[in-house]
């Protein structure tokens, strides 16, 4: 029998199951395991659990999308994919609301499909989930840092940054990934279980601004462009492959950003060759629009050429297309098709979410670990990463609950 010491209480107490991470996932799991045969306890290490969850969705929580059963998880990992795309059909949003419904909590969808809580307050999403895990008795450690974990016969020992020690039966980690490290996300949950001997995939910035050459779009930084049919290209394991998502795009020092080129990041951030294609007049067809300039041109004969798009699209963009146009065809064209070679990301520090992450082969259908018993993942940690539209977060809640229910179900089958 193993035994900590309770904060609260002073009392000893054993740990069934130790979360390290109190991010979306930790908490996600801490409220919904069964407090059966010892407690549960979190570990967390900044001075306030989700920190992140309540920065999610530009403040507002986007926890969720109607779209989460149909819509496809990247993953480096040969069946790793397909496995989080099981646990989603398994998890559903439609779980996810009643989940947060049991909690006091609803759910409404907005005409793209995006999932918020109805006071569109992500702090809403935090405040419900502490709440619960108080209410269940869930031992809250702050301000406690994991850096080591040990398996020493049926019993983890985890030890803290200051030295502290603590045991538990199952250790889960959800320490998320390496995006974000304002929110205490530096990626050292990977070296703890690489010590564990686990492996990771290359990693990878996601959700993010992308840098792009300078050349064409030095003169238009700062404009943002409402929207733009922004098409992303690269070269894909079965020839070329493209994508394109409408919204803003906003020209930067660096290359890009706005809402198209954030959502397209998660297809081409791990891309050496992508280029980007920016159509600015989506609704207007290039026959239509060469048709207009041609009678633009004959109706103001004495009109500078560079000042032909000028009142069609923004004029500073207008003059940078018309820098390389030499006829109403080709200006047509650089509105339709202003192509943008990627040169790579803002990074890390930036990005709202990392590709890559420990291989899910590694792991089994419950999230498990292969190779040590009783350890298990959740989260951002693992080789999974999904769209921009509440995809990340509905992957913190199902895989979460994944290992819960396998913990729990061990438990009950008494082999806990
Ligand atoms: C600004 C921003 C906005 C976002 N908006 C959305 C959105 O609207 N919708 C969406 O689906 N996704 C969104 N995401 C992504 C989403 O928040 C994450 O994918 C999700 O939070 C991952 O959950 P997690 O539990 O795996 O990790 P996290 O929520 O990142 O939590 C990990 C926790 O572990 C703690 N930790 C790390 N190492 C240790 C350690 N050794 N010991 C103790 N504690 C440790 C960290 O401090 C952190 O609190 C956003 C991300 C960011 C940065």
């Amino acid at each position: 029998m193993v035994y900590n010491t309770d904060m609260n209480t002073n009392k000893q107490v054993k740990i069934k199951t130790a979360i390290i991470g109190g991010g979306a996932s930790g908490l996600f799991l801490a409220t919904s395991l069964c407090a059966n045969g010892g407690k549960i306890a979190l570990f967390e290490r900044g001075e306030r659990v989700c920190r992140k969850l309540s920065a999610t969705g530009n403040g507002q929580g986007n926890i969720t999308n109607a779209s989460v059963k149909t819509t496809p998880y990247f993953s480096f990992s040969e069946r790793g994919g397909l496995c989080a795309e099981q646990l989603v059909r398994r998890y559903d949003e439609q779980s996810l609301c009643g989940f947060f419904q049991s909690l006091g909590l609803l759910i409404f969808f907005d005409e793209r499909g995006r999932g918020y809580p109805t006071g569109r307050q992500a702090s809403a999403l935090t405040d419900a989930l502490r709440f619960c895990a108080q209410e269940k008795g869930v031992l809250t450690y702050t301000g406690k840092q994991i850096t080591d974990v040990k398996k020493i016969g049926d019993i983890f020992l985890l030890t803290a940054a200051n030295g502290e020690r603590f045991e538990s039966e199952n250790v889960v980690l959800c320490t998320g990934g390496k995006a974000a490290k304002n929110f205490g996300t530096d990626g050292t949950g990977y070296t703890i279980a690489q010590k564990l001997g686990h492996t990771l995939t290359p990693l990878y910035p996601s959700l993010v601004q992308l840098k792009t050459d300078l050349e064409r779009i030095r003169s238009l930084k700062g404009i943002r462009v409402f929207d733009a049919a922004v098409t992303a290209k690269w070269q894909g394991q079965t020839g070329e492959q493209t994508r394109t998502i409408r919204g803003d795009i906003i020209f930067t020092d660096y290359g890009v950003s706005g809402d198209a080129v954030f959502r397209l990041s998660a297809f081409i951030a791990d891309k050496k060759d992508a280029v980007l294609s920016v159509d600015f007049l989506p609704d207007v067809a290039e026959g239509a629009l060469v048709a207009a300039l041609r009678q633009k041109r004959k109706a103001f004969p004495t009109q500078e050429r560079t000042e032909l798009l000028c009142g069609i699209v923004n004029n500073q963009i207008g003059r940078a297309i018309m820098k390389t146009a030499d006829d109403e065809r080709a200006a047509a064209n650089g509105v339709k098709s202003f192509p943008l070679r990627v040169r790579g990301t803002l990074g890390f520090d930036y990005a709202q979410v990392t590709k890559g992450g420990i291989k899910m082969d590694e792991v089994d259908e419950n999230l498990q670990s292969k190779k040590v018993k009783g350890l298990y993942f959740a989260g951002e940690i693992l080789d999974v990463d999904g769209e921009c539209g509440g995809f990340n977060l509905q992957w913190a809640y199902a895989s979460a609950r994944t290992v819960a229910a396998a913990i729990d179900g061990k438990m009950e089958k008494g082999q806990g």
